[in-house]
């Protein structure tokens, strides 16, 4: 199948293109999108055959469970059972890079939810992304545009370079604004809500709405987040954490790229040096897709100073990147 790209203004999306990508979802095909945080690589998450084939064209396993991506609130609450919390999170922060994981509906296959009884639902702050949820009259369900195991695309030309002949439709709208994933909590139990993934909504902001802190998963509930025991995220070279400067001496700096926010050192043959954490999350995936078509033999990465705002996401993302 050849894909197609087409390309959208992102404040005012195309009706027809906007048309033409829904009917391909509500005949079962597979369609890039731009969101907020990441590209989504989107089918009807009502479709089990479109699962199926979001699974296949990822090289995902299946037991892996997918988000489903609303336009609304009340799409929300016929796909889950929403409680007081989940609502009021909801309400506060959606359009917003925060999944809800709570109890499923009979209304989602198994497929959709990796044969869990819960499933997984957000929102997303995307023009492109919305008008496309509400063009197809179905919750889109959207893991990363990549190959299972690769980073995350935050651009199109990322998503052809992995999906090229595997899905039918790619939508331009430019690079992604946050450029790690979503935030995940599990609220099934309201009186103990769990971070499942730290990602585009800080930990910090969530807890003070809530008034509460936001649980570590034990390894029970962990299994329960299946997404969380796969390598993920990694580029084709290694990759390096750079916690202390010392390490260095250990390193051979001349066939290393490094990625950080401090300059540490000027003999690195390439490096790319980001001004701010939030400007770090969002070039981090591009940044590896960048430095693997370059002649070194590994990737070294500053570890970020403290784990405040975006900074836990960033940690998360590199951690796993680094294979630790
Ligand atoms: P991705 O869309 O690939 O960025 O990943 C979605 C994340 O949400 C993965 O880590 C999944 O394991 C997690 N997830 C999706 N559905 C559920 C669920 N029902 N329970 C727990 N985690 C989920
Ligand atoms: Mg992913």
């Amino acid at each position: 199948m050849m894909t197609q790209i087409l390309t959208l203004n992102k404040w005012n999306p195309e009706r027809d293109y906007i048309s033409r990508a829904a009917e391909i979802i509500n005949s079962g095909g597979l369609v890039a999108f731009p969101t907020e945080t990441v590209y989504g690589l989107g089918g009807d998450a009502l479709n089990p055959e479109s699962v199926k084939k979001i699974y296949a064209a990822k090289g995902r396993p299946s037991d892996n469970p997918l988000i489903l991506h609303v336009s609304n609130i009340n799409q929300a609450e016929s796909l889950v059972y929403m409680n007081d919390s989940a609502r009021k999170l909801a309400k506060i922060f959606w359009p917003a890079p925060l999944t809800l994981v709570l109890p499923a509906k009979n209304i989602i296959p198994s497929t959709t939810r990796g044969g869990l009884s819960t499933a997984a639902v957000r929102m997303p702050d995307n023009n492109i992304a919305l008008a496309l949820i509400e063009a197809a009259k179905t919750p889109i369900a959207a893991p990363s545009a990549n190959l299972s195991g690769r980073p995350s695309p935050t651009d199109s030309q990322s998503v052809y370079n992995d999906m090229n002949n595997r899905i039918d439709l790619i939508l331009d709208g430019g690079k992604t604004g946050i450029g790690l994933e979503s935030t995940v909590i599990d609220i099934t139990n309201p009186e103990k809500i769990l971070l499942l993934r730290p990602g585009g909504l800080s930990r910090e902001l969530i807890e003070s709405e809530l008034n509460t802190r936001l649980g570590i998963p034990d390894s029970n509930s962990a299994k329960r987040s299946p997404g969380t025991r796969y390598r993920h995220y990694a580029p084709s070279l290694p990759v390096k954490i750079l916690r202390n400067e010392s390490d260095l001496d250990l390193l051979d700096i001349k066939s290393a790229g490094f990625m950080g926010i401090h300059e540490i050192n000027k003999n690195f043959p390439v490096k790319i040096i980001f001004d701010s954490p939030e400007n770090f999350a969002h070039g981090l995936f591009a940044g590896f897709r960048e430095l693997e078509s370059q002649k070194i033999s590994c990737i070294i990465v500053e570890w970020p100073r403290d784990n405040s705002g975006i900074n836990e996401a960033l940690r998360d993302r590199i951690k796993r990147a680094a294979g630790e």
